[in-house]
């Protein structure tokens, strides 16, 4: 039996080895992807940031040419507006953001700021434009200090714990041995998902960009986590121009305007009171989420009488 194991045993450690090391090359390949591939052109201006209108036009994309992913989607964020994208998972509203931050670039239509086509400014003026809380945040294999600081290099000590404290974060890296100084990452502390975030969070509280997007990743996270970091997200994006991927509608109530996303085109959109009179696909979402919440509260109240 005991011969028979061993090898069992080790093929699972392999295994689970084995799959850590694709989880890892795969993270490694989104980043160095997103990098390169778009390259500046030649006499590419930096771009000016005067009010904050960002513009999709009639924008169609697809990551590969057999399977359209966007197909014409065009909306305005106002200066200083918040922006949601909802719909169901795999809609393409991450592949917005993806387009918004040009990790890619649309076939046809366009993106602009200002007035300004993304595609024509150079890369680095556009990326240091946008503050961009992405969906899962890859921490850099470093101090907490330095990823946080990552936002803003000449940032004082004082400032990162600052931002830290803005964004929730900060008494839980005092809590730790080393402190600012613990080494996070691939090789370091693991930190949480709703961690991770707020460490995104955090830096890019310290780069205080006239733009934002936040692909918000909180449905996983408990509801007080979820509630601090929504906290933390709505003072990031006081009076900055906000495109808002939520995946809970309660968290975009108050957006300006909503955009139903639904296999690559905006279905609806307006406020949400508008949306629910219409009684169409997000009304129908938002009572679904409704429900489920109640019933989840209804299960915690029992497990409490228990
Ligand atoms: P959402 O954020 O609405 O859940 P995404 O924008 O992430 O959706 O993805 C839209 C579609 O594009 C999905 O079907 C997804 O599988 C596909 N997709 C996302 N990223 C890539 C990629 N890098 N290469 C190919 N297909 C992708
Ligand atoms: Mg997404």
């Amino acid at each position: 039996m005991i011969q028979l194991y061993q090898p069992l045993n080790f093929m699972g450690t392999l295994y689970r080895e084995t799959r850590q090391a694709i989880v890892d090359i795969e993270k490694m390949f989104a980043i160095l992807s997103q990098q390169p591939e778009i390259a500046d052109r030649p006499g590419a201006q930096d771009l000016e940031v005067r009010e904050g209108r960002i513009v999709f036009d009639d924008v169609v994309f697809a990551y590969d040419s057999k399977r359209p992913i966007l197909q014409g989607v065009s909306f305005t964020a106002e200066p200083g507006a918040t922006i949601a994208i909802v719909g169901p998972s795999g809609a393409g509203k991450s592949t917005i953001s993806r387009l918004m931050f040009r990790f890619y670039e649309p076939q046809a239509g366009r993106v602009t700021i200002d007035g300004q086509d993304i595609s024509a400014v150079t890369q680095r003026s556009l990326r240091e434009a946008i503050g961009m809380v992405p969906q899962d945040t890859v921490l850099f294999n470093d101090s907490i200090a330095y990823n946080i600081r990552y936002g803003r290099w000449d940032a004082s000590m004082e400032e990162v714990r600052e931002a830290a404290r803005l964004a929730q974060i900060d008494s839980f890296i005092r809590s730790l041995p080393d402190g600012y100084e613990a080494q996070v990452g691939e090789r370091g502390l693991k930190l949480s998902g709703g961690e991770k975030q707020r460490v995104a969070i955090a830096r890019t509280i310290l780069k205080a960009p006239p733009l934002l997007i936040l692909d918000e990743a909180t449905s996983a996270l408990d509801s007080f986590t979820e509630h601090e970091i929504q906290e933390a997200l709505a003072r990031v994006s006081r009076g900055r121009t906000t495109l808002v991927i939520a995946h809970r509608l309660s968290t975009v109530v108050d957006a300006d305007e909503i955009l139903f996303l639904d296999r690559g085109r905006i279905v609806e959109r307006g406020a949400h009171l508008q949306l629910l009179e219409k009684n169409g696909a997000y009304a129908a979402m938002w009572r679904r989420q409704r429900q489920a919440d109640e019933e989840g509260a209804r299960r915690g109240d029992a497990e409490r009488r228990e």
